[in-house]
């Protein structure tokens, strides 16, 4: 062991307690290589030091040159404390908290001529994102049926789009850039196929099926399942029929989320190291307020106020996810898969919100 890291050792040996926090790892420079979390943060660290050559957790320590932490009022606060560390600063480590491998989700691009994008990650560029989905092969599936039947283009960000109302010193007839506008399963903005408005109608209706406002792409979906079983077009219909499952299934999957949503609108208590208890203020499942747990009347008032003013925000009820929120949700969701206990301590927005004779009870 160097002089640098029997030193880092030193550190946490003679400081580090066992208490649940968070801790970060520093470079040469200061600059942040690593951030995690632990209910025994001492303990966790020393075992970054007894770790094999190859371990993510020794590389990391053979970079190291500072190491501190703070500590949290409990395991649920350090995975928040830590969630946002890693989203504000994107430590070089920590690429698991980066990318959740399992899911994807679909993207809404926010650009001029805006397209549908399956992506890993709800963190990248603007616009909107729904989700988390699993199975990412049968959501490009779906993704393409609907850019298919909405005739959105799917081409990259940087093809030239020339909509119908946009002008042109020069207005020369244009060809289709690819094969999807000349086979009809895009309208062709990149050709003066469409205007914007008549692009943005159907992006509406995209995001209504995303949003599970619309049936949109199922009812057109249907309608030439039927003109092909009258043309006796049969193998043609039951591959439309497939697709309209794979449709249904993701509009099946778009209600749970947003029941799930709903589901995670509550106020949490949390009791916490050395009656540090708190109260967290989840709304669609993402963290929207937090203070010390009441322990009298007036307190109780306090937080009951606040809870309110959170819960009956104008916002929304759309299944839209900005990137944060997404990344959050999954947090606290899978939290709650893992706790399921921890769902005691939580008191619905719905009870909350409930008439006065149905009264909240935060006691
Ligand atoms: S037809 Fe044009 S706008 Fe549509 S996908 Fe092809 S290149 Fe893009």
């Amino acid at each position: 062991m160097d002089s640098r890291v029997a030193s880092l050792l030193a550190h946490v040996r003679e400081h580090a307690e066992n208490r649940p926090g968070v801790y970060r790892m520093l470079g040469p420079s200061g600059e942040l290589l690593y951030v995690g979390k632990s209910v025994r943060v001492r303990t966790r660290l020393l075992s970054y030091f007894r770790a094999d050559d190859g371990e993510k957790a020794a590389e990391i320590i053979s970079h190291a040159h500072r190491i501190d932490w703070e500590y949290t009022a409990s395991e649920f606060a350090a995975l928040l404390h830590e969630f946002r560390l890693i989203k504000s600063h994107r430590p070089l480590y920590n690429v698991e908290h980066k990318r959740d491998r399992g899911h994807c989700f679909i993207h809404l691009t926010r650009e001029p001529v805006p397209r549908l994008r399956v992506v890993a990650r709800a963190n990248g560029e603007s616009g909107d994102y729904y989700g988390p989905f699993h199975g990412r092969a049968s959501v490009t599936e779906v993704v393409r049926a609907v850019s298919d039947l909405l005739e959105l283009r799917d081409c990259a960000s940087d093809t030239p789009m020339r909509l119908a109302d946009q002008f042109q010193l020069f207005p020369v007839k244009q060809e289709p850039l690819c094969m999807r506008g000349q086979l009809s399963r895009c309208l062709a903005p990149c050709a003066g196929g469409c205007t914007h408005a008549e692009y943005h109608a159907r992006v509406t209706q995209a995001r209504g099926f995303l949003e599970g406002t619309s049936d949109t792409p199922l009812l057109l979906l249907r309608e030439r399942m039927g003109q092909a079983a009258r043309r006796l077009q049969f193998e043609y219909a039951a591959e439309l029929r497939d697709r309209a499952e794979r449709l249904e299934q993701m509009r099946g999957w778009i209600v749970e989320l947003g029941q799930l949503l709903k589901q995670l609108s509550f106020v949490y208590t949390v009791p916490g190291h050395g009656g540090e208890d708190r109260a967290y203020v989840v709304r669609r499942g993402s963290v929207r307020d937090e203070l010390p747990a009441p322990a009298t009347t007036s307190e109780r008032d306090a937080l009951e106020a606040r809870a309110r003013a959170v819960f009956e925000r104008p916002e929304p009820e759309t299944l839209g996810l900005r990137a944060h929120e997404a990344q959050e949700v999954m947090l606290i969701a899978r939290w709650f898969r893992l706790h399921p206990e921890e769902l005691e301590r939580t008191l619905p927005a719905s009870r909350l919100l409930a008439p006065p004779d149905a009264a909240p009870s935060l006691s």
